[in-house]
């Protein structure tokens, strides 16, 4: 199928980019254009304005400060998957980003658009709220910062209201272990469950634990029950056992073509054990 008709605005500032999108209500962002063209295609989204924000350059930047990554929206997943700042100051990302599609996706794909898209399979959303990323948005009246855990409201849902555009994206520095534990049909697909942590230790004793869980819920879902069950305490077979069952118990899964709920909620326990265990080891 082809894309019903739309208007097309290549905008050359963000000032133009907000101004368009605020004075037409269905106008939608063309970043990457990995999510939106097929979705244009199947007349899935029908906007009147599509804003193509590919030349606005000050969308695109990586620095660290302030003992944080600062990432511009359009900030290509390739660019962050081959980022040696990424891999040393938060390796969770540069490790999840390369189960995002394939390399041809990841050359156009950026971190803003698969934010926005929110889709609750995806990886990126789950390790920004594994670790509390903040997200810059600029509307036509002011700007605001959204902690990523407020952001997702439910399938391909945010909080950007109307007119706004998701500029920046504020991820903190980690220390300690790290693991991503994917379940999916095939190489490299959406996934039917996975898994994002971090540990650090105090000797054998757990200081910090952060668990999020995509294609577990309408959202991704941030494990705090498990993340308590674990801090303070020697991370033993029978203590990340409890946490596995506990981060399990928060998930809300889907129940689908692809995998029965009951599954995605079995295998949520099962790759939470082995992204805590994999995640001490390396803390
Ligand atoms: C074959 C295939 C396999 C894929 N596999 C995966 C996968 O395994 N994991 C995964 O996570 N994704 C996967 N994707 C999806 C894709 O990687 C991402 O969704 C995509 O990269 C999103 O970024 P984009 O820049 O292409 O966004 P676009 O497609 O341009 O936009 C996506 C949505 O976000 C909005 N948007 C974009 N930028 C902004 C912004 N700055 N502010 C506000 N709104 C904005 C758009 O209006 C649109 O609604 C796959 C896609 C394909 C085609």
């Amino acid at each position: 199928m082809k894309a019903a008709p739309f208007e097309y605005l290549r905008a050359a500032s963000l000032g133009e980019a907000i101004e368009a999108l605020s004075g037409t209500p269905d106008a939608r962002v063309l970043a990457g254009g990995q999510s939106l063209v097929p979705l244009l295609n199947l007349r899935q989204v029908r906007p009147t304005l599509v804003v193509d924000i590919n030349r606005v350059d000050e969308l695109s930047f990586l620095r660290k400060e302030n003992g944080q990554l600062e990432i511009g929206a359009l900030t290509r997943h390739r660019v962050l998957e081959t980022s040696e700042t990424v891999r040393s100051e938060v390796p969770l990302l540069a490790e999840a980003i390369g189960y995002v599609g394939h390399p041809a996706i990841r050359n156009r794909g950026t971190l803003g658009g698969s934010l926005a898209h929110a889709d609750p399979a995806a990886e990126l959303p789950a390790v920004m709220v594994a670790l509390d990323a903040g997200f810059t948005a600029r509307g036509p009246e002011r700007e605001r910062v959204i902690a990523a855990r407020d952001f997702f409201l439910g399938p391909h849902r945010t909080a950007l209201g109307h007119g706004e555009l998701l500029t920046r994206i504020s991820v903190p520095s980690h220390r300690g272990g790290w693991a991503v534990e994917q379940l999916s049909r095939r190489s490299r697909d959406l996934a039917l469950v996975a898994v994002f942590a971090t540990v650090t230790l105090s000797g054998d004793v757990c200081e910090t634990a952060r668990i999020a869980i995509a294609g577990a819920g309408p959202t991704p879902i941030r494990a705090t029950v498990a993340e308590e069950a674990l801090v303070g305490r020697a991370l033993t077979d029978d203590v990340v056992a409890l946490a596995a069952e506990l981060a399990a118990a928060a998930t809300d899964p889907p129940d689908d073509l692809h995998a029965p709920a009951d599954y995605r909620r079995e295998m949520a326990a099962v790759l939470t054990r082995r992204a805590i265990t994999r995640a001490k080891e390396g803390a």
